[in-house]
Formats: C-alpha cells, structure tokens, sequence
C-alpha cells in the first residue's frame, strides 16, 4: 500500500474515536502516504480528534455538524486556506435516533426520519457540492453504507432507507460529477463494533450471524474496511464509480446459509 496516496489530499468526516471506521480508512490513508485533514461532529469529540489526527500527521481539524446549514460549505472554506486542491473526501458518518433503531420501521415519525435523511443521506450530497471546486483535477468521494440498506435487517428501519438513499445519491453524483473526473463510491462494510454499530438495537446478534454465514466465516476488521476505502479513493479504482463496494467477506451474496 506504501506510496498509493502518495501527494494526494483527502478529507475524512466521522471520525468519533479510535474505533471508528473513518479512523481505520485515515489510517490504512495515512499508510499509503496521504495527507489528510479531519472533521468533527462537536467540541467534546473535537478533543479526541485533534489527538488521533496528530496521531497521523496531520494538524488539519475542524467542526463540522452536518445538521447545520452551511457546515459543509464551512469546512471547505476552512480546507481552502490550508490546501489548494483536495483529492478524495471520506464521508463516514450517520445518525439516527434510537428510538427508531428498535421495533418497527412503521413507527418512525416525521421528525426522525428527516434527522436521518437530513444527516445520514442528505450531508454526503451537501459535502460533494462544497468540496467541487477544489476537486478540479479530479478526485474521489466515498461514502460509508450498509447491507439494511438493499435488504432488511433487524431494528435498521429508518437507517435503512436513509442508506438507501444514500446508495442512489452515490449513482446520481456519480453521474453529475463523472465528467469532471470525480468518482463517487459507497463503502458497504459488514458489521463492525462502533459506536454507531452498537446503537442498532440487536445489534450482537447481527454481528454473530453476519460472521458464522459469511463466506469467509467473519466479518471485516477495521483495517480491511479501511484498505478497501483506500481502493475506492485510490488511482488503483480509476475506472470505478457509481460503485457499491462490499467489504463484508461476502455476507451479502448469501441468499439460504448453510446448515452448519
Ligand atoms: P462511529 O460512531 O464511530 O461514527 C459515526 C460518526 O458519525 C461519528 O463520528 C459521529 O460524530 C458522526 N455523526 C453523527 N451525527 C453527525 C452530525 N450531525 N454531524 C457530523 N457528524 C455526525 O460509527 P461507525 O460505525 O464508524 O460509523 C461510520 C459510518 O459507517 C456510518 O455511516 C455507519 O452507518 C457506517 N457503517 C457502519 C457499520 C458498522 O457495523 N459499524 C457497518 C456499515 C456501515
């Protein structure tokens, strides 16, 4: 992996502490020679944040709510005084109440289910409009998504369709921002413990089937989800977008598991 990123810039948004799947993409990026600035959701996770970016070089960190208007267009403006180009951008958070990550999808209500469209879905489209213009040679954008999203898995209810969304926005952007050379992926990872991941209610006995019934007969670790984001934001996909990439050791192809 050494040198892949080598020169290249890359935003990462999601990072809340040193199990978060945007830390592992950072610092699988971090490995193959990127430079990277970080976002964080508020001060309280801004401390954590500052240190684990320190940890990985790099003295680029802002905040950024994405349920704020004009947050988004913030950090890029931020990101412009330091950098006049940026290459790849990560976009590895959600958020929906847990009310809603419980029982029936029915139930939702209105105002929870436009938090989770407005902050789960919604923000990986504001950031791709910020994040544009200093994408003008080119660049990636990755998103991070979930099987709940094409099927149905316990208790994801409202996270599912926003990750639905999510997975059409990655299509539509793909083909709005293709001409200009940026290419835009979901990241479709197995269950990972995370803070997010344990808010699912059930979320163990997802965790467990998930590894006893995937191919490989366990799910991604941290590190393989965030080779897998160094892929997709890496030349070594140039010719991949539009994409949802699996990095779940094969879970989803799974239609009657085996009787073991
Ligand atoms: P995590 O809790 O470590 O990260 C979630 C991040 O979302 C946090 O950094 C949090 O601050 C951020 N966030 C929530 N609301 C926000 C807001 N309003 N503004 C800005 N940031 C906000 O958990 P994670 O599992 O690493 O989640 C990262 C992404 O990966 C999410 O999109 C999640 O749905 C997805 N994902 C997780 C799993 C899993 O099993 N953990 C599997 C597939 C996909």
């Amino acid at each position: 992996m050494s040198g892949i990123l080598a020169g290249k810039k890359g935003l990462i948004m999601g990072v809340a502490n040193n199990r978060s799947i945007a830390f592992g993409i950072a610092r699988a990026a971090h490995e193959a020679g990127a430079e990277l600035a970080f976002t964080y959701q508020n001060e309280m996770m801004g401390k954590r944040v500052i240190t684990l970016a320190g940890d990985l070089g790099s003295s680029i960190t802002m905040p950024c709510d994405v349920a704020e208007e004009g947050a988004a267009r913030s950090v890029i403006d931020t990101l412009s005084s330091h950098w006049d180009k940026l290459d790849f951008v990560v976009h590895a958070l959600a958020f929906a109440d847990k009310s809603a990550l419980v029982g029936d999808y029915m139930d939702v209500s209105r105002d929870v289910f436009l938090e989770s469209m407005l902050i789960s879905a919604f923000s990986f489209t504001e950031i791709a409009q910020a994040a544009r213009p200093m994408m003008q040679g080119g660049g990636a954008m990755v998103t991070l998504t979930y099987l709940g999203a094409q099927r149905i898995t316990p208790n994801y209810n409202v996270m599912g369709v926003s990750k639905a969304a999510l997975e059409a926005s990655v299509r539509y952007l793909a083909v709005d921002l293709g001409g200009e050379g940026i290419r835009v992926n979901g990241l479709s990872a197995g269950p990972v413990k995370t803070l997010a991941g344990a808010a699912i209610g059930g979320a163990r006995h997802v965790f467990r089937h998930s590894e006893t019934h995937a191919p490989l007969g366990r799910n991604p670790d941290m590190d393989e989800v965030g080779r897998a984001g160094v892929y997709l934001v890496s030349d070594l996909s140039s010719g991949v977008t539009g994409e949802i990439h699996y990095s779940d050791g094969g879970y989803h192809h799974v239609g009657v598991p085996k009787d073991l």
